[in-house]
């Protein structure tokens, strides 16, 4: 069924939660994978589970793959809108012989499992209705009949070939009570369906492959490739989980991380070209193979990630930046609308903060009417001496001439200032910056002055003056 041997992938999240960091990486390599080879990328959301799967999960889903850019080519597709197709196909499947009607009940079925442990034996199904030709009630459900001989081999693209038993396969359900299939009938029907051609996800779902090899083998279906792709986990090697920091994709983005950061983030969770590290996403389309995906699992690296952010953060230009920080801001309580001052802002700032939320926190200083003073860094130095070396420097700001209020003009203004009173440098921008900022870090002060702008930078010189007088500074 492929399209004249065009590649098509897919991502096939379960709607019950946000999505994850490797629900994320899964999507990212069958979307790169796709776009390698030119092919299709398909969304499809698997929401047979009526108890667990939500609308709002669905809608977290996509925006977390539209933020990061991962954007399909067809879907999204819901297997809820395609019961009549799983149903018929089942139904096809019980009249070849090759299914059947079961009515055993979940009791029934639970106790003979219970009864299998104890006696030390591994729990099937022990086939109490395969041969008793049922048809169709309310209470029956649809049971696959499993060869039981012989063994089904996983042609695996990243482990190689993995061999099952398949006297180890259960006569697995594969329609529910509620005429639901269950999720190995489903996802065979529509990957057959959708002619996906080739089926990469999580190695959790390896143990399934075998099944779902049968069941295509069963329906005539032409088996796709499969690539299981290891598990993400944490420093300590335990799966990957809350507690090793956050999971879902959209917490990233709350705490300032740009989309681009996290995609080159997942990418090399498993996947390497070399020793390379930044990729663009041209260069992640140019490259990307499942040969270079490893076998081992990958660890979680939290500080890796603030890494690459912090470079694309650097790389960003300054009017995306600002647009980025802009929501931050407003959750700050600045409501900023200057777009080229919020370029400028951020400009001083891209070389120092690692999430766009830290450079939001940053900057709020350029935004108020009062600068928020830490009361340390004012002990410290806006003091006695200090507190006339910052009134003196006002001063000297006030009377340079508009054209001369540049970067340059202003560092000759501190040197010459600190040449002349026998300071060091040091101790003069020190108060000068807290009574700019309110505290004793942040960007180069040229930058800052350049940025607020020469009256802005008197009113707060004078107000920071005046402020440490009244704290009893002087
Ligand atoms: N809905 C399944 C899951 O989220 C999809 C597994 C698959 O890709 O086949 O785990």
């Amino acid at each position: 069924m492929s399209e004249n041997g065009r590649i098509i992938t897919r991502f096939a999240p379960s709607p019950t939660g946000f999505l994850h960091i490797g629900g994320a990486r899964t999507a990212l390599f069958n979307f790169l994978y796709a776009r390698r080879h030119d092919g299709k990328f398909i969304l499809r959301i698997e929401d047979t589970d009526q108890l667990r799967s939500t609308d709002e999960s669905t809608k977290a889903i996509l925006d977390a793959m539209t933020w990061l850019g991962l954007n399909w080519d067809a879907g999204p597709f819901f297997q809820t809108q395609r019961l009549e197709i799983y149903r018929e196909t089942a139904k096809k499947l019980v009249a070849a012989g090759k299914a059947y009607y079961c009515v055993c009940q979940p009791e029934e079925l639970e106790k003979k499992r219970k009864q299998a442990l104890a006696e030390g034996r591994k729990p099937k199904y022990d086939g109490a209705c395969r041969d008793k030709s049922l048809t169709a009630t309310p209470d029956a459900v649809i049971r696959f009949r499993c060869p039981g001989i012989g063994a089904t081999v996983v042609g695996d693209m990243i482990k190689g070939p993995v061999t099952f038993n398949n006297e180890e396969l259960d006569d697995l359900v594969i329609m529910r009570q509620d005429g639901h299939p269950t999720y190995n009938f489903a996802v065979v029907v529509d990957d057959a369906e959708m002619a996906i051609t080739d089926v990469i996800r999580g190695d959790d779902h390896l143990n399934n492959t075998p099944r779902q090899i049968l069941l295509y083998e069963a329906l005539g279906y032409a088996v796709p490739r499969f690539a299981h792709v290891p598990m993400i986990l944490g420093a300590d090697k335990a799966r990957l989980s809350k507690r090793h920091g956050a999971t879902s994709v959209m917490a990233y983005q709350e705490m300032g991380y740009l989309p681009e950061a996290l995609v080159n983030y997942l990418v090399r969770l498993g996947w390497s070209h070399g020793d390379q590290e930044i990729f663009s996403l041209a260069e992640l389309i140019a490259f990307f193979d499942l040969e270079s995906v490893g076998k081992a699992p990958a660890v979680f690296n939290p500080e890796k990630l603030l890494w690459l952010n912090q470079h694309y953060i650097k790389e960003c230009p300054p009017e995306k930046l600002a647009e980025l920080v802009i929501p931050f801001w407003k959750e700050l309580g600045h409501e900023v609308t200057d777009r080229r001052l919020a370029a400028q802002v951020v400009t001083d700032l891209r070389e120092r903060a690692k999430t766009i939320k830290e450079m939001a926190a940053g900057s709020a200083f350029y935004f108020v009417n009062d600068v928020a003073f830490d009361e340390a860094a004012v002990k410290k130095f806006l003091n006695g001496d200090h507190i006339a070396t910052a009134e003196a420097s006002g001063l000297l700001f006030a009377s340079l001439a508009e054209e001369n209020y540049t970067k340059e003009g202003i560092e000759n203004v501190l040197r010459e200032f600190a040449v002349r009173t026998g300071k060091k440098l040091k101790d003069v921008a020190q108060p000068l910056r807290v009574a700019l900022t309110g505290t004793t870090v942040s960007p180069p002060l040229d930058s800052v002055m350049t940025t607020l702008g020469k009256q802005k930078v008197i009113e707060r010189i004078q107000k920071a003056v005046e402020y440490a007088k009244r704290v009893g500074q002087v």
